[in-house]
């Protein structure tokens, strides 16, 4: 007798293969068989012709700290995915002493966008070491099945204290580290993650530690992985970072290196397709690089009491570290450090996130002051080419006349949706790039896995549905090494969406307050999805999240080579 059989399903198997009718059964948490006729069952549901697929596996998330109070990673399950990864970016909350909680807190409140509050007040903190907090993970239990990172500036904070953003370690130093990546892939963890990105900077716009991190501890660490013949290498290359080095690394480690962000900058469009022939060539040299790969377009909403998207210009160091409120105007005001902005945006290719010269990727969302009110829906360029201002002085005596409160929209990356459309269907490219659980202020795009299907299968027809699927579960599954998920066979684990072709999509943004202390957050229902399963257990169904679920989700630990 099955535990469930679902009938009267177009199946699609996450391998590719076209989409078949038939039912599929699940037992003691395992796809049992695929086909007709499959026998009795416990528990019966007519599909009644959606699609039966394999649960989105989202390899880039934030949901680290989350986890530790919210144990279904809201909202990723209600949005088709069964497996998330956490610690991207190197930013874990493990390892982690006491004494640099609060520290840790006020970083990932910078750098991730995570409200302060809602941090100090959710995360419990029943773990010091990076084993601990899988243990403690696990004890608590997870609704969506989790793999973990160890991250890189975690690491170094543990072993170099707050000198951790201020040096490069010693030897000594670079052992300890080594040592303890080791141990986090006998723990479990998925592998070593880093960030070499500019605009990751901690509290006072202090770089993230593991930016501080030299070429010896680099090749020391990711060399942990190599010793140990497991882990994938995870790193969000900032400008200096080329993909021969880290062909280099995959080469010497035998690892994969998964490579975020691969976004089109219409600053510089063509980079992303340089970089991109890079990996080929390295691919057919036998280095396994991955390029992540996003399908939205990313847009940020700021104010200018953080203005994230500036802060990768070196001309912005001045505002970052102005330290007071009344420094930080003084700075803005300041022509000197305007005309440094105009200078630092005119170099031609200079890659960073606001490099569209004209600002006309730079919209005014909403204003605190009603005298400002019609300016509202215009953008920066727009405002500057009417009153022959500066676009720069423009935005910063905007900003300042509206106590700093101005919401401005920015048009950051993949705007350019055919150039979009060659980075999904490239071969070595790993969909994902949610970073859901973090920017929840601004951003949620938990549900890139739907967006996919309706909007680039459905709406633009640039892959199959079968193609779509493959791409957010078993190739994932595949460049992490996630056992028996990913696919439906029988054996895998009944990770399992079902949906509506003809519908299904990611809803309208809509804001809640669903965080410890009330803290808000954007969010994205999903349309057309009618169940989601996590190791055969139901944990949601057409009207969203079903909260008596349980928790189903495993911690995973193991991986194949
Ligand atoms: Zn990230």
């Amino acid at each position: 007798m099955h535990d469930l059989v679902i009938d009267n399903a177009r199946i699609i198997d996450g391998l590719g293969t076209p989409a078949r009718a038939g039912s599929l059964a699940v037992k003691d948490g395992r796809i049992a068989a695929i086909g007709n006729d499959l026998g009795a069952a416990t528990h019966r549901v007519d599909a009644g012709g959606l699609v039966l697929a394999p649960g989105i596996i989202d390899i880039h998330t934030h949901y680290d700290a989350q986890l530790t109070w919210d144990p279904f990673a809201t909202p990723s399950p209600a949005l088709g995915v069964t497996t998330v990864v956490i610690g991207n970016c190197g930013f874990t909350i493990a390892p982690c002493r006491p004494p640099h909680r609060d520290l840790v807190i006020r970083n990932l409140t910078h750098v991730e966008g995570m409200a302060l509050e809602a941090l100090r007040a959710g995360i419990a903190w029943d773990f010091e070491t990076y084993p601990e907090y899988l243990a403690a993970l696990e004890r608590r239990g997870v609704v969506p099945n989790v793999a973990s990172f160890l991250g890189h500036s975690s690491l170094r904070t543990w072993v170099l204290g707050e000198e951790a953003t201020r040096r490069t370690a010693t030897e000594t130093e670079i052992d300890l580290m080594r040592g303890l990546v080791r141990e986090a892939l006998r723990a479990g963890a998925i592998g070593f993650a880093t960030s070499t990105l500019e605009q990751h900077n901690g509290e006072n716009g202090v770089p993230m530690p593991s930016r501080l991190a030299d070429e010896r501890e680099m090749q020391a660490l990711t060399g942990a992985l190599g010793e140990a013949g497991r882990g994938v290498f995870m790193l969000t290359k900032g400008m200096t970072t080329t993909i021969p080095w880290l062909e280099q690394i995959a080469a010497r480690t035998r690892r994969p290196v998964m490579i975020a962000a691969m976004f089109v900058d219409p600053g510089d469009p063509e980079r992303v397709f340089r970089e991109l022939h890079e990996i080929e060539a390295a691919r057919s040299r036998g280095a396994e690089l991955w390029a992540q790969v996003g399908c939205f377009p990313l847009g940020m909403e700021f104010t200018l009491r953080h203005p994230y998207p500036l802060e990768a210009l070196f001309a912005w160091r001045p505002a970052l570290e102005a330290g007071s409120e009344e420094r930080y105007r003084r700075v803005l005001a300041d022509r000197e450090f305007r005309r440094a902005i105009t200078r630092e945006l005119g170099q031609p290719g200079v890659p960073n996130r606001f490099s569209e010269p004209h600002w006309d990727h730079l919209t005014i969302a909403d204003v605190k002051h009603p005298e400002h009110r019609p300016l509202r829906g215009k953008t920066i360029g727009l405002l500057a080419r009417e009153s022959g201002r500066e676009p720069v002085d423009c935005f910063l005596d905007l900003g300042l006349a509206d106590d700093l409160d101005t919401l401005f929209e920015c048009a950051l990356f993949n705007t350019d949706e055919k150039k979009v459309s060659e980075l999904l269907r490239h071969p070595h490219a790993a969909v994902a790039l949610s970073d859901a659980g973090a920017h929840l202020s601004f951003l949620c795009d938990a549900g890139f896995g739907l967006h996919l299907f309706g909007h680039w299968v459905r709406e633009r027809g640039d892959l199959s549905l079968e193609a779509a699927v493959r791409a957010v579960t078993s190739t994932v599954a595949a460049a992490y090494r996630i056992k028996d998920r990913g696919r439906l066979v029988p054996g895998a684990w009944a990770d399992l969406i079902l949906f509506d072709a003809k519908t299904v999509a990611r809803g309208e943004k809509r804001r809640v307050n669903d965080l410890p202390t009330g803290a808000s957050r954007l969010d994205t229902p999903a349309v057309g999805l009618h169940a989601v399963w996590v190791n055969g257990v139901r944990v949601v169904d057409e009207r969203g999240p079903l909260r008596d679920c349980g928790r189903p989700g495993r911690v995973l630990r193991e991986f194949t080579v």
